[in-house]
């Protein structure tokens, strides 16, 4: 797809996003955090919801994790016009409290198409939440700075910047991991050795919503 068609989808759909009352987070929220960033990018990131700063603003990751996850870009040489970012839901939930499964199955069309969209080599899911919406049933302390096969694409789960910033151990891991990212990104996805053979999502199914 040329990238005005691109551009095109993606402003309906974050223009549907912004006005959207499918789920009960609508209620509670200043400002739906639709996702920002290069539509053109190889590599996305998926965090698992808006917090205070971001329904403020309307955009995502622009709080204490966003400015840490700055960081993190700058020292693999990456900064936030490299990359595309948002959430699996994306409305603030109250008090910052986990999303839940009804929550998160109304709001997956947006994100599924977003990815489909954008077709990135790499997703990278920043935290459990978003780590789970890819691989069910995985623990995030197993599963974190390895590789493993989404369709077509590499999906890369991290630890989010938010417990980074409460325990100097994860930070240093994180730190560890970005690094490997890089390295990531540049190999051929035949040559990764995967931590499974693929993982079937029904992505597909919603491709026509917002056309
Ligand atoms: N944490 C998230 O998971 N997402 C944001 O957008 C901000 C903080
Ligand atoms: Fe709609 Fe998602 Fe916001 Fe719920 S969280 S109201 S499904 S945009």
């Amino acid at each position: 797809m040329d990238f005005t068609a691109k551009k095109d989808i993606i402003i309906k759909m974050n223009s549907a996003i912004i006005g959207c009352k499918k789920c009960r987070l609508c209620k509670g929220r200043i400002n739906a955090v639709p996702g920002e960033g290069n539509i053109n990018a190889s590599i996305v990131f998926i965090g698992e919801a808006p917090g205070a700063q971001e329904d403020k603003l309307g955009r995502p990751f622009v709080g204490r994790s966003g400015n840490l996850l700055n960081e993190l870009l700058g020292g693999i040489g990456l900064s936030r016009r490299d990359i595309w970012i948002g959430n699996v839901v994306k409305c603030r939930p109250p008090e910052n409290r986990d999303p839940m499964v009804d929550e998160i199955r109304a709001c997956k069309p947006y994100l599924d198409k977003q990815i489909e969209l954008i077709d990135p080599k790499v997703v990278i899911t920043l935290g459990r939440f978003a780590m789970e919406y890819f691989l069910p049933g995985e623990k995030i302390a197993n599963a974190h700075g390895k590789p493993y096969l989404l369709k077509t694409r590499v999906l890369y789960p991290l630890y989010h910047p938010a417990a980074a910033l409460r325990n100097g151990t994860i930070k240093q891991i994180l730190v560890k991991e970005f690094k490997e990212l890089k390295n990531l990104m540049t190999k051929d996805i035949a040559s990764i050795d995967f931590m499974n053979k693929e993982i079937k999502t029904d992505q597909e199914d919603e491709i026509s919503l917002f056309i």
